[in-house]
């Protein structure tokens, strides 16, 4: 196929062509080579670009190469059990949530990582005993996300990858301030070790703030 160049993980590669993606679009042509090599980026993206793929064909060709990072000793009880996940992706909305952990679990098939999903307006009982069997990647919208952090039920130590998706959507439905939580909670894991991915729709004035906070030496990509 053409997903070879740089080459994708092979596992993924076959989850793809399960998927009858034949092509990459634009961005994710773009995108994998960019994280692959270790930075940040900002993507100019809209909606049916393949912007999600864009973010999961990178993230998981590296997670598929590295395997599971160890997870902290002392789990204590079942029910003080916290999941460490190693990719988080925010969204503004339960459908887009939604939307990305369909795909998230087509890629994901027959591999190590497990991904969950979360969101506002709905019991948390089922999201939290899903995320109790295990998270590795976690689709999340922000104000769930921050919920779930104040229980204790998720730790941030491990993120590798964050990605936050329809930027400018979820800042327009007001979640600056929690996207920041959970943005300064990941700044707790050690310096270098993490890479940040905005994807927006339109990169006005309070986006591009957003990426001068959240981003270091950040690639600027607009498809
Ligand atoms: P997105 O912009 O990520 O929401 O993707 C829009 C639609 O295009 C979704 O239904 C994807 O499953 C589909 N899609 C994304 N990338 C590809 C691809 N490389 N080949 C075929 N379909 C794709």
């Amino acid at each position: 196929t053409e997903f070879t160049s740089p080459p994708l993980d092979g596992l993924l590669l076959e989850n793809i062509k399960l998927a009858r993606f034949t092509k990459p679009t634009p961005v994710q042509k773009y995108s994998v080579p960019i994280v692959a090599n270790g930075r940040d980026l900002m993507a100019c993206a809209q909606t049916g670009s393949g912007k999600t793929g864009g973010f999961l064909f990178p993230v998981l060709s590296e997670s598929f190469k590295t395997g599971p990072s160890p997870q902290p000793e002392s789990q204590g009880s079942f029910y003080q059990r916290k999941a460490y996940p190693t990719a988080v992706i925010m969204a503004p909305t339960r459908e887009l949530a939604t939307q990305i952990f369909d795909e998230a679990k087509k890629f994901t098939y027959r591999s190590w990582v497990k991904a969950c999903v979360v969101y506002g307006g709905s019991p948390i009982g089922n999201q939290l005993r899903e995320i109790e069997r295990g998270c590795d990647l976690l689709v999340a919208t922000p104000g769930r996300l921050n919920d779930l952090l104040e229980r204790g039920k998720i730790s941030l130590a491990n993120v590798k990858y964050l990605v936050l998706d329809e930027a400018d959507r979820m800042l327009d439905m007001g979640f600056e301030p929690q996207i920041r939580h959970i943005v300064e909670d990941c700044d707790m894991t050690p310096v270098g070790e993490r890479q940040t991915l905005m994807f927006s729709a339109t990169f006005p004035a309070d986006i591009q703030h957003l990426a001068r906070d959240f981003l270091s030496d950040y690639i600027f990509l607009s498809v």
